[in-house]
């Protein structure tokens, strides 16, 4: 690579493990590949701080090309001016850390960080599904609903940055409790753990399913892999693993039609680990939104409702984008 070339670290926080990678301002990966890591489990932000720095400095070393700035990507409630982080409840040793201006006077580099679904709405907007909009709605669909919104080309967070928190619409007031303490949300109908107490049921109904045999006798064994393993057989036409796609896919479209009332996007873009399972769960998202957003000047085009492209590279991609975002508001 040519010496006068220049990129940008993307660093993906997660709870769990980190990953690393160089990108140039056009989102082509650049350097080395993209580096898993797990996350030192500890109390001590010490710890957690000098493997950031350890993994950001394995990703330079023989790479030529001119390093223009860090990105970051955290969990949690960061000042995006001076990267300090408030809180990071799936990694609580980085709370209350000024965690942008050490790693910043560690690497000799700026860094620039935000929260993690803010990056990767941002990698969807600039180098993904909606390079060609300016305007999009982001659901990120696993465990929880994350999500974010862009408008005018810029992802808003909100003053207080919650804007986006598309998982906590609440779509069935009377609808099973939530993390968040609330009933009925988006997350809590359409989440993991939605699904799973879904599947519970339909299986509990008795009608003949393969399911019975996938999940086996131990299903907390299995808890995690649930969502995935109903969209398999729903795949292969198991009618009841249909069915739960399918009362999926209503709860999301009905959460997509508030998104729409309230940001008028070009598009929505659906990603995370179930985006994959395809037609058995974009139809009845797209049937419901067809047959429920009928606003004043016509309907939503649900031909404009489509999968993520970056998939779990979101995050550091979002990360590295972040950093020629930042550069180019000078
Ligand atoms: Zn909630």
């Amino acid at each position: 690579m040519a010496a006068d070339k220049r990129i940008a670290l993307g660093l993906d926080v997660g709870g769990t493990s980190f990953t690393v990678g160089a990108f140039d301002a056009d989102g082509a990966q650049a350097c080395d590949k993209l580096a898993n890591f797990p996350t030192p489990v500890t109390s001590r932000s010490e710890d957690v701080l000098s493997a950031l720095e350890g993994a950001l400095r394995s990703q330079v070393e023989g790479c030529e090309a001119q390093i223009s700035g860090v990105g970051v990507g955290i969990p949690g409630v960061v000042d995006p001016l001076t990267g300090h982080v408030f809180v990071c409840p799936n990694l609580p040793a980085l709370d209350n850390t000024p965690t942008g201006s050490i790693l910043s006077e560690r690497l000799g580099l700026p860094v620039f960080m935000n929260n993690d679904a803010y990056c990767a709405t941002l990698a969807e907007l600039r180098w993904g599904a909606g390079r060609d909009v300016e305007n999009l709605v982001l659901l990120t669909l696993g465990t929880g609903i994350g999500g974010g919104v862009a408008l005018n080309n810029k992802v808003n967070r909100g003053p207080r940055q919650i804007l986006g928190e598309i998982g906590h619409l609440v779509l069935e007031p009377k609808g099973p409790r939530c993390g968040c303490g609330n009933h009925g949300c988006f997350e809590a109908l359409a989440g993991r753990d939605g699904i799973v107490n879904r599947t519970l049921r339909k299986i509990q109904e008795g009608k003949p399913t393969s399911l019975l045999a996938r999940l086996g006798d131990d299903w907390k064994a299995v808890w995690e892999d649930i969502p995935k393993i109903v969209a398999d057989e729903a795949g292969k036409g198991d009618s009841v693993a249909e069915d739960i796609m399918a009362e999926t896919g209503f709860w999301i479209g009905v959460g997509i039609c508030s998104a729409i009332v309230l940001c008028d996007p070009d598009l929505v873009i659906i990603g995370g680990g179930i985006s994959a399972a395809g037609d058995v769960l974009f139809d009845p998202i797209r049937r419901t939104v067809e047959a429920r957003s009928r606003i004043s000047r016509g309907k939503f085009d649900v031909a404009n409702i489509v999968r993520a492209e970056l998939g779990r590279d979101a995050g550091v991609c979002g990360a590295a984008a972040l950093v020629w975002e930042r550069l180019a508001q000078g």
